[in-house]
């Protein structure tokens, strides 16, 4: 059979591997094995020189028995469907993982931020919220960050709702600038809490994290505030890439200088003192800890017997094939899936609405004190699942989250 490059067969292929293995009531595969909603739209808008051009635009409401759905919203020119409902399934999965009550969305428009200027980004992202104001809510459909997106556009989001509903609804939307509701500790949160699932692993299966060698794929948000929370818990980065290429040092890299680097040339190619490496290097290269944190797909059948980790930490979403996955198993490699590992961006955003309803907001430290706690919940959680079932953590995590999503199906009534 072909390797499933494909995101969304990819995790229908875990979810009916898992639903088989609990003996799941097959009506529950049935429901989940399609998106609740799609809505697709088309963004005409008028370009800096004159022009018109029109963007392909989605949105997937994947599934909503647990709450409202709750997702990121992607700027990348490759957009496609199949990709986009499949990110929605795994924020229904990773909600459930990390017992936030939400279930699972995604959206995005097919476009290259870096080539738009920021009056046609504002435009593009006003036009977005306007077309699908109606489909998303406070209580309906909550939008967040993804690759791509910023703060800043979560703020153009929120102001056009705001405009269009003729209220101010901060948990609208997530992510938001600290000034107009956003959480503390929101921007550091997705890669924090893959340290602190890290942390969690580390002690179960006895890998150390002080004085381990770190790669991450990706040098974007995720990534950063990975690098940057093993960096301070001891460990040493020694590579980095992004779309352009990579850095390599096996003295190590401070993750704060390379974010300067990159701020300022935008690729962390040329940082001072390292080796020049591909995109896709610190994949492959020799490291205790692996972080892929750019896009799906990225470890498969071609590269997997070559990567040498003990722990691979997914930042990113769907960044191993299911093929390449068994590989790792039979090597006997841990890894720590991503509908758990990068669960603490939409942990914290779950805070930033809990904090935007109730008109009052926490500290940082107090932010920070919660994700570790749900964090290390989440873990354990899953690792008992995998016990229970004798499966890898993945599996364990699809079927604490196929449990949770089934009861409360069960519960109204849908099964
Ligand atoms: P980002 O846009 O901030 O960064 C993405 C980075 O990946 C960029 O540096 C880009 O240059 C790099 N990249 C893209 N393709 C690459 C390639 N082929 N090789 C090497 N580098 C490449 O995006 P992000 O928010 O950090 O998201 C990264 C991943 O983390 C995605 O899979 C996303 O879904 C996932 N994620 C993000 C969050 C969040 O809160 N931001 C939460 C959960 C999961």
């Amino acid at each position: 059979m072909s390797e499933k490059l494909n995101p969304w067969e990819a995790q229908l292929t875990n979810l009916k591997h898992v639903s088989d293995l609990m003996n799941l009531d097959p009506a529950v595969y049935e429901v989940v094995s399609k998106p609740m909603a799609i809505l697709q739209v088309s963004l005409p808008i008028r370009m800096d020189n004159g022009s018109i051009k029109s963007f392909q635009a989605f949105r997937i409401h994947h599934n909503n028995a647990r709450g409202p759905c709750k997702g990121g919203i992607r700027y990348f020119p490759e957009l496609n469907l199949e990709t986009e409902k499949a990110l929605g399934a795994w924020m229904t999965w990773k909600n459930a993982v990390v017992n936030v009550p939400y279930g699972g969305a995604k959206g995005g428009i097919a476009c290259d931020p870096k080539t738009l200027s920021q009056a046609e980004l504002e435009r593009l992202t006003r036009a977005y919220a306007a077309a699908i104001a109606d489909f998303v809510g406070i209580d309906v459909d909550i939008p967040a960050p993804d690759v791509g997106t910023t703060p800043q556009i979560m703020a153009w989001f929120a102001d056009e709702y705001y405009k269009i509903s003729r209220r101010i609804i901060p948990g609208i939307i997530t992510a938001k600038p600290v000034e107009l509701g956003g959480s503390l500790g929101r921007t550091a949160a997705t890669g924090r809490g893959c340290y602190f699932a890290a942390v969690e692993a580390s002690r179960t299966f006895d890998i150390p994290i002080k004085g381990a060698t770190v790669a991450v794929q990706g040098y974007g948000n995720a990534a950063y505030y990975s690098a940057l929370n093993f960096h301070q818990g001891g460990a040493k980065l020694i590579a980095a890439s992004d779309t352009r290429g990579g850095v390599y040092n096996a003295e190590g890299i401070d993750p704060e200088k390379l974010m300067k680097h990159k701020a300022q040339t935008r690729s962390v190619v040329g940082f001072p003192g390292c080796d020049a490496i591909s995109s896709v290097d610190p994949l492959t290269v020799e490291c205790d800890i692996l972080v892929p944190a750019a896009l799906e797909n990225m470890i498969t059948m071609e590269n997997v017997t070559d990567v040498k980790a003990q722990l691979i930490v997914e930042a990113a979403n769907g960044p191993i094939t299911p093929e390449a996955d068994n590989v790792l198993d039979e090597r006997g490699i841990i890894c720590l899936p991503d509908i758990l590992a990068n669960a603490g961006g939409v942990t914290v955003s779950y805070f930033e609405w809990v904090q935007n309803r109730m008109g009052y907001y926490w500290s940082e430290a107090e932010v920070d004190q919660r994700l570790e706690k749900v964090m290390k919940t989440a873990f354990q959680d899953v690792y008992e699942y995998a016990k229970r079932y004798a499966v890898n953590l993945r599996y364990g995590a699809y079927a604490l989250a196929l449990d949770r999503v089934a009861e409360a199906m069960r519960l109204r009534g849908w099964i």
